[in-house]
């Protein structure tokens, strides 16, 4: 997925993620908080590209981590998610970061696994285990703005979810299950 793609996947998982409420922290988070810490995160996992928007501007960390552990390997892993959430207990305890930053951060951290495991290449959520995992939905060389589309829909939906929920609540959803 391209940087923009992320980019648009990401904003569209922090509106996901405070309109259904995901956490009580994120129920109340800040906007100002919530956005620019979700934009920090999702492009860090391609830290392991060199060429990668990210690898690009931090060389000096991109060229190592992908020497060792190639592309898409160790950071679009579930271990590199366990690793930046135990980093706030272990090293960033002593600073002040609100609660909003930091479940955002894991938001667009998460935000960039999830939109690579739709891809046909995959990422191995279990590294160690090298296997692959995904629902390749977005293609890019089968359809070039895929990604764009998938992002406003999902922006879309996010948004106007509220409006047809009661609709969903009170009609369709006893309707489908008369029918079934
Ligand atoms: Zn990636």
């Amino acid at each position: 997925m391209t940087a923009n793609g992320h980019i648009f996947f990401a904003l569209a998982c922090a509106i996901c993620a405070k309109h259904f409420e995901l956490t009580k922290v994120i129920i109340q988070a800040d906007w100002w908080h919530l956005i620019p810490a979700v934009l920090i995160t999702c492009l860090i996992p391609d830290i392991d590209h060199p060429y990668s928007l990210i690898g690009q501007r931090l060389r000096w960390i991109s060229l190592p981590i992908s020497l060792i552990f190639g592309h898409r390997g160790f950071t679009h892993s579930f271990l590199a998610l366990i690793f930046l959430s135990s980093f706030k207990i272990i090293c960033l305890d002593n600073i002040s970061i609100p609660d909003d930053i930091f479940q955002g951060m894991i938001i667009g951290y998460c935000s960039h696994i999830i939109a690579d495991a739709l891809t046909p290449a995959g990422v191995p959520l279990f590294w160690p285990y090298r296997k692959r995992f995904g629902i390749p939905v977005i293609n890019n060389k089968k359809n070039k703005n895929i990604e764009q589309k998938i992002c406003c829909c999902l922006i879309g939906f996010t948004i106007l979810f509220p409006i047809f929920e009661p609709l969903l609540v009170k009609f369709i959803i006893p309707l489908a299950i008369k029918l079934f």
